[in-house]
């Protein structure tokens, strides 16, 4: 008896002694100066914007700073000034690629039901919907693009900055089964911050779910495109947005996993300028190609048309 108290004394000192180092290890990495040294910084940048009258109907452009109707923005949303891409909504996005009333959308009423009651979720899901006439953060449904037939599904940054939850997980997972059953190619629009915190592991549970329906679909040997657009984050990037057979991206658009705040906290290190763009990803094999605003229609119906997808009537 005495000999078991002793070793396990001996275990309890040794796993103790250990956690202290880790939780010593762990305060190390976390970022507490920088937040406290960045918070002054942007209230100082911010106070300006503050002064600036925007009039209605217009918008600054963060890139160049002009102030530009937003109607001279025009449908691909392009700053006529500096070329900046501002972010495009689902619905937006898919009346610039798919051939005109086209698109048949799944799903339409699809919500989210709360699964882990979270306080004011509902509430917050509800306003969302009224303010973006979204139900959630993803279209899908199936078109045509330059008259070849796909699946498409756009993610919409306007919605809790389009987080993966229950409903984006089920509507994705649905739109590669029904391609898989009728043999056609996917092309999914992908933007997010990430994980939808207020569905706690389910949302997680949706990389999986719909990785697996994407598995089931490249088995079946039919293509998949993803293109990824500003920003792509969390557990996004880490599941369909990058198993895609070919990867595209718009220029400049930000990407990663974790942002750069917490990577420079935990390593210690000063990223690169160009970390976490596309063009530093494209240059580090990470994506295939970056292709213009503009040029999307045309070099997805090409890829479209490469892997034998034709046109209705097309031998
Ligand atoms: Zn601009």
């Amino acid at each position: 008896m005495k000999l078991f108290d002793n070793i396990k004394s001996g275990i309890d000192k040794i796993s103790v002694d250990s956690l202290k180092d880790k939780v010593e290890a762990i305060k190390e990495t976390m970022p507490k100066k920088d937040k406290a040294e960045k918070k002054p910084e942007k209230a100082a940048e911010k106070a300006p914007d503050k002064k600036e009258e925007i009039p209605e109907g217009h918008i600054k452009c963060p890139s160049c700073g002009n102030i530009i109707e937003k109607r001279a923005l025009g449908h691909l949303k392009i700053c006529p000034k500096c070329a900046k891409l501002f972010r495009m909504n689902a619905r937006d996005r898919i009346r610039a690629i798919a051939d005109k009333d086209s698109f048949e959308e799944f799903d339409v009423n699809m919500e989210s039901k709360n699964p882990l009651n979270f306080p004011d979720y509902t509430a917050k899901i509800k306003s969302t919907q009224e303010k973006t006439g979204l139900k959630d953060a993803i279209k899908t449904g199936k078109c045509t693009i330059e008259g070849r037939p796909c699946v498409i599904a756009v993610m919409d940054s306007g919605f809790m900055m389009a987080s993966l939850g229950s409903v984006v997980g089920e509507k994705l997972t649905r739109a590669f089964e029904y391609a898989t059953e009728h043999k056609m190619a996917v092309i999914v629009f992908t933007c997010s911050g990430g994980a939808r915190m207020q569905e706690g592991i389910i949302s997680l549970m949706q990389m999986a779910k719909v990785s697996a329906a994407v598995a089931k679909h490249s088995q079946a040997g039919l293509l998949y495109v993803t293109v990824l657009t500003d920003p792509t984050y969390g557990g996004v990037t880490a599941s369909y947005a990058m198993l895609g057979d070919i990867i595209l991206s718009e220029p400049k658009a930000a990407i990663g996993f974790a942002g750069r705040r917490v990577i420079e906290g935990t390593i210690k290190q000063k990223l690169p300028d160009e970390f976490q763009t596309a063009e530093f990803l494209l240059e580090h094999g990470f994506i295939d190609s970056i292709v213009e605003r503009e040029m999307l229609p045309e070099v997805l119906s090409r890829i479209l048309k490469l892997h034998n997808i034709k046109k209705a009537g097309e031998m």
